[in-house]
């Protein structure tokens, strides 16, 4: 079988049996719990979406490894063509979820990995990646979904993992045996952890020889023994327990469903072992997985996006304010705002270039151009997004009054904008709006795939100022300088 439908997808989340833990209590089966109900659908649909004649062409690949067509979430970019597609998808579903679908970290990770472990192989002779070939065969042919398990808890930042006082602040290899190793740590935010089929692990930060031991990368089953899953809280959360019309989405959420991995003294057998001690390639495989995450955000935030604005533009049917001349231009600019991040995650596709391996890789520095603007463009488009919609976003009634025998004949005559318009109507709007701009949905934007000053960093370092300062040198005449600067 090499794709799932979602109903085969959920039906396989039946067949493990992971650790989970949320809110003080263990869950035996997620798929029956109202927490993370609305994370799997989501999850769900990019196997429907894979399968769906519309979608088919962007949502699935043809393996280069087996030939079979699979979904594109498990494929390794060939070309720039399918580094484009990459980025039409996530827009594509994020039209469909208005919310993360997650699958993306684990897909970026596969083609991090991909790519450094045949880089690791050429440097040291070691055997990782036709390991991990074989590891990705796996993946595509059962059409799995490995989470990107890449940041640690990291303690004290000033402090590299080595020189932390409790050596588990980053994951790292307390034993070596002859056929594997074990493991201890944790890794904090992974989105889709609970709901995914196992965790693809890797460094968070580049390292030195000290930290060799946490120069490690590798997959585990989700139930593998000593994995232990604690899921986050996010912002209105017990409003996905009474399943109301509050919770804004309820079909898909409002953000991915993180949680803490914690690996105990966790044994990973050889053949999922894909680094370990190269420290050399640490900060390598970061950077590439950066790139391939900061590519993205344009595309499914982009999605998110037009969703957003169609929900606000209606609201502004609604409410009587669509003609105002203000409220046209705010939804011009977030429709502006919106295209700019989704042409930087074009334009870094485009700019992208095959690696040894034969793989292909987004650009670096327009990727994290991508992701700083969709750290700021985001936050802009909720912002104005907010002001249309007015105060009720914060202070509006339940949907337990609106139907309330006694009171709920006040909440529909007062929640009522135009009379041609149901209050309802306009209360579902509001708290959709509601469910995609605050809280946990926007710190995504700031943090998921690196907060902003991890691309500054990159942006600074990959931004050739020393051949822009003889540009300039050049033209002002200082110096001598030849006539074309290359
Ligand atoms: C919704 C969501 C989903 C996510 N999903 C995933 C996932 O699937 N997989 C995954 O691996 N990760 C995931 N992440 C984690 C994400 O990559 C991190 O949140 C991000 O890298 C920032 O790390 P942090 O949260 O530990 O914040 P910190 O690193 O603590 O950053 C907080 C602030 O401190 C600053 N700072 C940090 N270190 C230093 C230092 N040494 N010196 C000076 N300033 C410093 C930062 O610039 C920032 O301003 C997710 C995050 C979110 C919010």
């Amino acid at each position: 079988m090499a794709q799932m439908t979602g109903k085969q997808y959920k039906e396989s989340l039946k067949k493990v049996k992971p650790v989970i833990y949320y809110m003080g209590e263990k869950v035996d089966d997620i798929t029956k719990h109202p927490a993370f109900i609305p994370h799997i659908n989501a999850a769900a649909l990019t196997y429907d979406m894979a399968l769906a004649p519309e979608f088919e062409e962007l949502c699935s690949a043809k393996s280069h490894l087996t030939g079979e067509r699979i979904n594109r979430f498990t494929h390794i970019h060939q070309n720039h063509d399918d580094l484009i597609k990459k980025v039409k998808m996530l827009r594509a579903i994020g039209q469909q979820t208005g919310s993360c679908f997650q699958r993306c970290v684990g897909f970026d990770g596969m083609n991090a990995t991909y790519s450094v472990s045949y880089d690791i192989d050429k440097k040291f002779g070691t055997g990782y990646h036709e390991r991990f070939k074989n590891f990705v065969k796996m993946i595509q042919t059962k059409d799995l979904m490995p989470s990107g398990a890449m940041t640690d808890p990291k303690g004290d930042r000033s402090l590299s993992p080595s020189q932390q006082k409790d050596p588990d602040m980053y994951v790292h290899v307390i034993e070596k045996r002859k056929d594997g190793i074990v493991v201890s740590g944790a890794k904090a935010h992974i989105t889709g952890a609970v709901n995914s089929h196992g965790h693809l692990v890797m460094p968070t930060t580049a390292m030195r020889e000290g930290d060799k031991d946490y120069a490690v990368c590798f997959y585990v089953p989700i139930d593998a023994p000593g994995v232990m899953h604690i899921f986050g809280r996010q912002s209105n959360d017990t409003r996905k327990c009474d399943c109301s019309m509050d919770q804004g989405n309820c079909e898909y959420g409002c953000v991915g469903g993180e949680a803490l991995i914690v690996f105990d003294k966790v044994f990973v057998p050889n053949e999922y072992v894909f680094m370990c001690g190269e420290w050399e390639y640490a900060g390598e495989l970061v950077e590439r997985f950066a790139t391939f995450h900061r590519q993205n955000y344009g595309g499914c935030k982009g999605g998110l996006a037009d969703v957003l604005v169609g929900a606000v533009y209606s609201l502004a049917l609604a409410q009587g304010t669509a003609k105002a001349s203000h409220v046209r231009e705010k939804l011009a600019e977030m429709i502006h705002l919106a295209e700019t991040i989704y042409c930087c995650s074009i334009a870094c596709s485009c700019q992208g270039f095959a690696q040894p391996a034969g793989s292909f890789q987004a650009d670096p520095l327009m990727a994290n151009v991508t992701k700083l603007n969709v750290t700021r463009n985001v936050y802009e488009i909720a912002r104005l997004a907010h002001d249309i919609t007015g105060g009720l976003l914060a202070t509006m009634p339940s949907e337990f009054d609106l139907h309330d025998p006694t009171v709920g004949k006040w909440v529909d005559k007062y929640m009522k904008g135009s009379s041609s318009v149901p209050a309802e109507t306009r209360m579902r709007l509001i708290r959709l709006i509601d469910a995609m701009t605050c809280g946990t949905a926007l710190a995504e934007s700031m943090h998921g795939a690196g907060s902003p000053q991890a691309q500054m960093i990159m942006i600074e370092r990959r931004g050739s100022l020393e051949r822009k300062k003889k540009l300039a040198e050049k033209l002002a005449k200082i110096g001598d300088q030849p006539v074309l600067i290359c």
